[in-house]
């Protein structure tokens, strides 16, 4: 496993939500962090059909671009009920002509749960795939989940994407109700983010 203690890292990712959870979960590492939409380089299509497919391609790409180490988020929500759906397709439910609505992409969860002819519970789980690409090519992979249920309506005004219909396991709130440090604790990130931090920065 290689080490980043020391290094500049390049986050390659354009999400401003997802962004500023990275930056706080990477702050105790005392890293110097700059992010690719900072550094005005090209988002590349996400063409695979697995996170760990679509984090290579962006971590790759940031890390040949610039030269510097680069991590790359790859997540989202998957439905039990609609066998895994919206999973990498995630942020492609949000997609309008007019760039991402969240609520359109929240709504569409909720009428194909009621179209599925399924009932509550409705199992669902947020996952997170972090690739870390050096610019020779060598990569690591870190993979963490967040087990919960679908609730409709919509709940909070926290967090971005799918927060405010997403209820971890253990909590009688949405995502979207969380204060940000407790989501930064339990979340999917979180998971994969702590076997980043002890895999590359000890
Ligand atoms: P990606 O940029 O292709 O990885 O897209 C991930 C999608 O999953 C985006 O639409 C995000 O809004 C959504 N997503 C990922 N993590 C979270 C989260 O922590 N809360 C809510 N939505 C999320």
């Amino acid at each position: 496993m290689r080490n980043l203690a020391g290094s500049k890292l390049v986050l390659a990712t354009h999400n401003k939500g997802k962004l500023e959870e990275i930056r706080l979960l990477l702050a105790p590492m005392q890293i110097e962090v700059v992010s690719a939409g900072e550094l005005g380089l090209a988002e590349p299509a996400e063409t695979e059909n697995s996170f760990v497919g679509n984090a290579r391609i962006k971590a790759h790409a940031a890390a040949s671009a610039t030269g510097l180490p680069s991590l790359a988020d790859d997540s989202g929500l998957c439905v039990a009920a609609l066998g895994g759906a919206p999973g990498v397709y995630t942020a492609d439910w949000a997609e309008t002509p007019s760039g991402r609505q969240f609520d359109i992409a929240m709504a569409r969860v909720w009428a194909e749960l009621q179209a599925s002819g399924t009932s509550a519970p409705y199992r669902a789980a947020f996952h997170c795939t972090l690739v870390m690409a050096w610019p020779d090519g060598h990569d690591e992979v870190f993979e963490g989940v967040v087990e919960g249920e679908i609730v409709w309506p919509m709940r909070g005004e926290a967090g971005h994407g799918y927060d405010p219909i997403f209820r971890p396991d253990g909590h009688d709130i949405t995502f979207g109700e969380m204060d940000w440090a407790l989501k930064n604790r339990i979340s999917h990130r979180a998971d994969a983010f702590r076997k980043l931090l002890a895999g590359c920065f000890t």
